[in-house]
């Protein structure tokens, strides 16, 4: 079972392999144009053999291709809310533009501040539904930030859950 598979590479794959992953969905997540949080994503599929990864694509939370970046966009937070794309589902969508089979993947989830200081998160509710549906089988991210209580938390644990009963693992890797 592809199950058995994920947990398997998740506790073999040396820590480094996903911290590497997890430092280019950092790289990611600079690209956003988001004034506040930024959030990069690598979707990937794991080599059991060779205890590697594979990129199968790559986002960022933005706004959809061809829409304009505008001030209100951006800065008002309902709007913002509405229209931006958030990182896990552009790099599922960028692997289904490209062709690449999403079934079975995993996915590497690394949140920026505008100062550079990372973090990572459980997916939002919205991400969470979309990644079980793509046949993303685990989620990779960082430990959350110390001290700081989200605005999101609600939603996180909603989406732990959600994550939890169909059975897609979340792994935390300590930073490098
Ligand atoms: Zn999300």
């Amino acid at each position: 079972m592809a199950f058995d598979l994920t947990e398997a590479f998740l506790t073999d794959t040396p820590v480094t392999v996903h911290q590497e992953m997890l430092a280019e969905a950092y790289q990611r997540s600079l690209r956003s144009p988001d004034p506040n949080t930024k959030v990069g994503a690598i979707l990937a599929r794991s080599d059991l053999t060779r205890r590697r990864t594979h990129e199968l694509g790559s986002g960022h939370n933005c706004l959809p291709t061809g829409v304009k970046h505008t001030h209100e966009r951006w800065h008002d937070r309902e709007t913002k809310l509405r229209l931006v794309v958030h990182a896990e589902v552009a790099a599922v969508m960028d692997a289904a533009i490209g062709g690449r089979r999403t079934r079975d993947s995993i996915i590497y989830v690394s949140q920026t501040d505008p100062t550079g200081v990372f973090w990572g998160s459980p997916p939002c509710v919205r991400c969470a539904v979309h990644l079980i549906q793509a046949g993303v089988r685990a989620v990779i991210t960082w430990p959350p930030r110390e001290g700081v209580v989200s605005k999101w938390a609600a939603d996180h644990e909603e989406a732990r859950l959600l994550l939890q009963e169909a059975h897609v693992f979340l792994h935390v890797v300590p930073r490098p």
